[in-house]
């Protein structure tokens, strides 16, 4: 049985799969700054920067902007910025977020759409204009498991410069909990031990059993996360001859299904 542990997200959340793609777009180092809150109970205030599980911490960024000893005030190159997508539907987003082009040269309001009441395709819409509304200079929805078009997208961002909002559209573990896509295998003997896929991720399925790595095939979701970042590809998924579109409609058909 799949237990979320504290500060630990669970496996196959589209959280996780959020933040490594944004943190995978961006890059790392001076000048980026992660910071937010998932706005996930199972997984409580964690600091994005430090670690691949969702969950934030709202201080992080003023104490980013903090002035520094010659007086100056550093200001983000790229700023991240996680929310939970209800944010947008309040109708004191427009003010709530009107100061975001301040906060970096290029800031990406990340709404984190997985609960069930964004399952349709009407919903989902719905959140996307509401963002509209926002001061922004683009609104577009992503699945955070198809990393290749997260990636290229995220990656044409600081080029374009200004505040964006992306909606990561994809339903919570939680919901497919019974009927779970199958797990992940990992072939132990082309694994390397690299870690990698561990580090990227930090999904609690994937277990280093010395020397290579295996998947708790109880706990895997099947999101498929971890195989996008193996670069000796020994991750293999039954799902390798579906398009990422089937992927996602096969997780919202699963969590449809067990409202
Ligand atoms: S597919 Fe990989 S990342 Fe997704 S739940 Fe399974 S082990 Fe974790
Ligand atoms: S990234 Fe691939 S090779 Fe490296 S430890 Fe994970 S499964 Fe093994």
């Amino acid at each position: 049985m799949r237990k979320p542990e504290l500060g630990i997200s669970c496996p196959g959340c589209p959280h996780r799969a959020a933040y490594v793609v944004v943190k995978d777009a961006v890059g790392r180092g001076r000048g980026r700054v992660f910071c937010g809150d998932a706005g996930c109970r199972a997984v409580g205030a964690m600091h994005p920067a430090a670690t691949t599980c969702p969950g934030g911490e709202e201080a992080l960024l003023p104490r980013y902007r903090q002035a520094i000893p010659d007086g100056t005030t550093p200001v983000a190159k790229v700023c991240a910025h996680f929310i939970p997508a209800e944010e947008l539907l309040a109708p004191s987003a427009p003010d709530a977020f009107s100061q975001l082009a301040l906060e970096g040269e290029t800031v990406l309001l990340c709404a984190l759409a997985s609960s069930a009441r964004f399952l349709d395709k009407e919903a989902i819409e719905h959140l996307e204009s509401c963002a509209r509304n926002l001061d922004v200079r683009s609104t577009t929805v992503l699945d955070p498991f198809d990393t290749l078009a997260s990636t290229e997208f995220i990656r044409s961002l600081p080029e374009r410069g200004g505040a964006h909002t992306l909606i990561f559209a994809s339903p919570c573990a939680q919901l497919l909990q019974t009927h779970s896509p199958e797990p992940v295998e990992i072939d132990r003997l082309g694994c390397q031990g690299c870690h990698r896929c561990k580090q990227l991720t930090g999904c609690p399925a994937l277990v280093f059993a010395p020397p290579a790595y295996t998947v708790d095939t109880e706990a895997c979701a099947g999101c498929d996360l971890c195989t996008d970042y193996c670069r000796t590809r020994v991750i293999m998924t039954p799902r390798a001859r579906m398009t990422p579109a089937e992927r996602r409609e096969l997780r919202v058909c699963i969590a449809q299904s067990s409202r």
